[in-house]
């Protein structure tokens, strides 16, 4: 609580305020601090060990491997998970191939009920969800709690609704019955947010009648074992769903594996490249959901404060580990001063730590890994000259940690300005005219997103209409809802996941 404190001036009884003396002028002024407020783990019990889920059981992995999920805040193990090779695959296609045409025979409306219930059941167990993902990944529990979870359920009650509706969301040939599942499909998805795009690809693949394997990431395995378990609750009939932690040499077998369909990544561009050379001059369907550098533009007549905010939720959120993070701020330069001067004071006041706590808005790098690399990329930056300023607050002694960061000077040709950092650093830039920002913009091998702050409408939609960037958000940013398509361009990826647009990639039309 407050070091000093000065009594409250309170109005009295019948609204006047009572005379007294004005405070003496010395008086400090009154300086909150924070309590701690831990997330209990009560609730919460995990296995010591997590079998593969394959036909709609726990079986063990054929070679017997198991692996570690560690606590990125702690490094301290959570659970051994098996990891998957390939005989595990084969298995999983295998029981997958066998209730796909049931599956898919199923009426629409009686499909739709198992996604329906699948959905509730996150709903009951959201607590435990939340925060298993934020012991399992480091990130901050407001976030897990407020966003991950909640929308994980919403994608499946939103693609519930689908199930029975297909022909008036995939527009195409009318004839009843020409709209066919793609049959098996392989899903393979990242650490930043596991529960939720595991979601994103199980919802629609569902609802469309598929059969799908998925292979959560090395890192956070734990909430897509917990959903297993869910998916038994809800009764979903064996095969329908199998789920195969491991690491990229599972996720590789996946992508190989006769007998699938249709594969949807979620990663990095570098393995999605991989994927797709690996997939050439085969039928089988495939989505590519990539990385990304995308520019959050502030234009001069924005309410910079409300910008400062975007900003903040653009890069800090999730520690940056989004995919579409607004990391490369583009500022007119007739504010940029006053804007890196908010931003920067605002940055003072994020609180970095404990992800378990209710208060903490920068949790754990999710790995090591990840660590080093967020390090030798803002090493990249200082080399090249770009102006580095980083938050100085007190960090745990174990875990992996990086404080918030900034560069100004950050120019298009730096390392820092066209890679992808996926963590909480943001390269700033300024520009001068509508034209400048949009090429500056645009300058990038991705197009996953972009955000404009403007206060005028009409300019908004006239550089986004200009900008190659699958999202593009309006006075706000990395606002997520399952009605909405989302996607890249160029590195980015292809294909659309989110609302009507994506049902198609899960579909055969006119078959
Ligand atoms: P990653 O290395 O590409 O890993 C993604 C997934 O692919 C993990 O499950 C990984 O397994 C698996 N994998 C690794 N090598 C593979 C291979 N050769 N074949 C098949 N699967 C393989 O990416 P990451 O570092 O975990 O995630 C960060 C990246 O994802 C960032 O670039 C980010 O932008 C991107 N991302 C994009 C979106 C989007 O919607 N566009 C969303 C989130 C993240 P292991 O975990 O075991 O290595
Ligand atoms: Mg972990």
């Amino acid at each position: 609580m407050s070091e000093t404190t000065t009594e409250p001036q309170l109005g009295t009884p019948n609204g006047h305020a009572p005379a007294v003396e004005a405070p003496p002028a010395s008086r400090a002024p009154v300086r909150w601090e924070y309590a701690p407020a831990p997330e209990s783990t009560d609730h919460v019990r995990l296995h010591d060990r997590y079998g593969l889920f394959i036909g709609g059981e726990f079986v063990e992995p054929a070679e017997g491997r198991y692996a570690p999920t560690i606590n990125p805040a702690t490094e301290e193990p959570l659970a051994e998970v098996a990891q998957a090779s390939a005989a595990d695959v084969e298995r999983a296609v295998a029981a997958a191939r066998a209730a796909q045409g049931p599956w898919a025979a199923l009426p629409g409306i009686e499909r739709g009920k198992y996604v329906f219930r699948i959905a509730r059941l996150i709903q009951e167990r959201a607590r435990e969800l939340a925060v298993v993902e934020t012991l399992d990944g480091g990130k901050p529990i407001k976030e897990s709690r407020d966003v991950d979870v909640p929308l994980a359920a919403a994608h499946f009650f939103y693609y519930a609704g689908w199930a029975d509706k297909l022909e008036y969301g995939i527009p195409g040939p009318p004839t009843p019955g020409a709209i066919t599942p793609r049959g098996v499909v392989g899903q393979v998805v990242p650490w930043n947010f596991p529960l939720l795009m595991a979601a994103w690809k199980l919802a629609p693949a569902l609802a469309t009648g598929n059969t799908a394997i998925l292979k959560p990431a090395d890192t956070t395995p734990l909430t897509a074992l917990l959903l297993a378990e869910i998916l038994q609750e809800a009764e979903l009939p064996d095969g329908v769903v199998s789920i195969l932690p491991g690491d990229g040499s599972a996720g590789a077998a996946l992508v190989r594996a006769e007998g699938i369909d249709k594969i949807a990544f979620t990663g990095s561009t570098a393995v999605g490249r991989d994927i797709q050379a690996a997939l050439a001059g085969r039928d089988v369907g495939l989505t590519l959901e990539l990385g990304g550098k995308s520019a959050n533009i502030v234009f001069e007549d924005a309410a910079l404060d409300q910008a400062v905010e975007g900003i903040v939720q653009g890069i800090f959120f999730n520690q940056g580990h989004v995919c579409c993070a607004g990391s490369r701020l583009l500022v007119q330069e007739s504010v940029a001063e006053d804007v890196v001067e908010r931003l920067w004071a605002r940055m003072q006041k994020l609180r970095v730590g404990d992800p378990l706590d209710k208060n903490t808005d920068v949790g754990a790098i999710n790995s090591a890994a990840q660590l080093s690399r967020i390090g030798e990329l803002v090493a990249a930056g200082v080399e090249e000259g770009a102006g580095l300023r980083q938050v100085s607050c007190a960090l745990p002694a174990r875990g992996y940690w990086f404080a918030p960061a900034l560069f100004t000077e950050a120019s298009p040709a730096h390392r820092i300005s066209r890679e992808e950092i996926f963590g909480p650093v943001l390269a700033i830039t300024t520009f001068r005219t509508h034209a400048e920002a949009v090429e500056k913009a645009n300058n990038s091998n991705y197009g996953l997103a972009a955000g404009i702050w403007t206060d005028k409408g009409s300019k908004a939609f006239e550089v986004a209409a200009q900008l190659q960037a699958g999202v593009v958000w309006q006075n706000t940013y990395n606002h997520f809802d399952p009605t909405a398509a989302f996607g890249g361009f160029k590195e980015s990826g292809f294909g659309r996941e989110g609302g009507a647009a994506g049902l198609r990639p899960y579909v055969r039309q006119g078959a």
